[in-house]
């Protein structure tokens, strides 16, 4: 048989990061990477494949990553774990290890519609001979059907688009796209730009079914109206992959993905889980919480790794930080909504600023920002924010997370230290973060 001081089971965004941050923090210890697939997609970059990339192979992890750290890598399928014994079982034999590190990912969410099986129906699978599939697909299609409008599908049908000569749908159950992670003012401008780029948004719209007899020729709405369509492509979530875990009697979650605890162990001892697989707890209450992001996947990797042997980290809970763009339009949220503050119970002063990022606002690269931040009133602790802007969007909303996770309050917002440029920043005098906390700390006063 066999063996290794850290075995790893999955090579995407949370094994790749869990065996890094091993090695770093025991340099003494084997770590050996076990995933099914020679080459791995950026799970993140899979919409750009079709688009802007134009080849799957374009988005592919580097394996250089790991190696330079000093990881084994092994592809082969792992199908059975003894947590009692901590050896692995893959087609290719055993591996027995000291601790185990759980990575297994996630699977895409099913429709529980006729005709999700269909010849031309896609799950979004991270699968390099999947999407290669699917983009040979997309160059002959004329119709093309993406069923949700969550930050996926926005960017699959945005890409897509790109190809030009196709007519693009987006159905979403919801009145608004993105509708989970923004105020409403966010999702009617985002769903403006990409209808004016000719992609057909219906909302409110509840797919009945997919049709076709074995290959896909329609998408059949509960209002009985028929799209046509030759390729279909669900944007729907994604469920944990946890059939390995479960046989092996780890325990899961109320979500049904593996249960840790605040330093990522799983129910048995030396095994630790992260990841879309693994169990989350909401930042603000501590109730489990269904967000499945790279970027947490990344940070319980981090929490992961470096408890291997002794414990040097705890995971606070997901604030739940992320972004997207379609043209030059980029949009990122952190923590609550003022909608969803409001939902959780919260007593909330919400305010917005708009003003260019740079100064003056003529400068090369400006574009309008506008920054909503939103405040729990009797504390002033921040609770949540949301920006429009360019480019520089994405790394605006990870100060806001930052201020978030550490419970900042709009005083210390306001009297935030930061550097500004013309070309780089907003004005220090009309700077977003600092001016929506100050307008935040006037209304709460009166
Ligand atoms: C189209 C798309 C776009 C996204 N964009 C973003 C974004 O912009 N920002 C963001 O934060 N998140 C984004 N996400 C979410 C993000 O992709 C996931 O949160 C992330 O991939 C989770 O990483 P993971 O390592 O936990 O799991 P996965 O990426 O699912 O990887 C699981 C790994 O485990 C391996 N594995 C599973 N079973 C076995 C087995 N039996 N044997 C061996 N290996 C196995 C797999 O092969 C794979 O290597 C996006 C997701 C999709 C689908």
């Amino acid at each position: 048989m066999r063996k290794t001081d850290v075995l790893i089971i999955g090579g995407s965004a949370a094994g790749a990061t869990a065996a890094v941050t091993a090695r770093r923090h025991y340099p003494d210890k084997e770590v050996l990477l076990v995933r099914k697939e020679g080459k791995v997609m950026i799970p993140c970059g899979i919409p750009y494949i079709f688009g802007t990339l134009g080849d799957p192979a374009k988005n592919i992890i580097p394996d250089a990553m790991l190696t330079r750290e000093g990881v084994k890598i092994a592809v082969e399928t792992v199908e059975k774990i003894d947590v009692d014994k901590l050896v692995v079982s893959t087609h290719q034999g055993e591996i027995a290890c000291e601790r185990l590190v759980v990575a297994a990912g996630s699977l895409p969410g099913r429709l529980p519609v006729s005709g999700f099986d269909l010849d031309g129906a896609f799950p979004i699978l991270k699968d390099i001979e999947h999407l290669a599939e699917l983009q040979k697909r997309l160059q002959s299609a004329a119709n093309v059907v993406v069923i949700g409008c969550g930050f996926i599908g926005i960017e699959f049908a945005d890409e897509i688009n790109k190809l030009g000569g196709k007519n693009i749908t987006v159905l979403e159950i919801a009145p608004y796209c993105l509708s989970l992670a923004y105020d409403e003012e966010f999702c009617a401008e985002m769903q403006a730009l990409i209808k004016s780029r000719g992609i057909d948004v219906r909302t409110n719209a509840k797919v009945a079914a997919i049709q076709g007899a074995g290959r896909v020729a329609s998408v059949k709405l509960t209002s009985g109206e028929v799209i046509p369509a030759d390729v279909v492509i669900f944007g729907v979530g994604a469920v944990p992959n946890v059939e390995m875990a479960r046989a092996a009697g780890l325990k899961l979650g109320p979500t049904g993905a593996i249960a840790v605890d605040r330093a990522m162990r799983a129910s048995h001892k030396n095994v630790f889980a992260c990841g879309d697989c693994a169990e989350k707890i909401s930042f603000f209450s501590g109730r489990p919480s269904p967000l499945r992001l790279a970027s947490i996947a990344t940070l319980e990797a981090r929490i992961a790794g470096a408890n291997l042997f002794s414990i040097r980290r705890e995971h606070d809970g997901t604030v739940g930080v992320w972004s997207t763009a379609i043209g030059d339009l980029a949009m990122g949220t952190a923590g609550f909504t003022e909608g969803a503050a409001r939902q959780n119970g919260y007593d909330c002063v919400s305010v917005e600023v708009e003003g260019p990022n740079r100064h003056p606002g003529g400068m090369p690269g400006a574009a309008p920002t506008k920054l909503k931040l939103v405040f729990e009133r009797h504390t002033g602790t921040l609770l949540g924010g949301q920006v429009r802007g360019n480019a520089s969007a994405g790394e605006l909303i990870n100060i806001v997370a930052a201020c978030i996770q550490k419970r900042m309050l709009a005083e210390d917002i306001a009297t935030f230290q930061m550097g500004t440029h013309p070309a780089l920043t907003a004005s220090p005098i009309a700077y977003h973060l600092v001016n929506a906390a100050e307008m935040a700390i006037a209304r709460m006063r009166h």
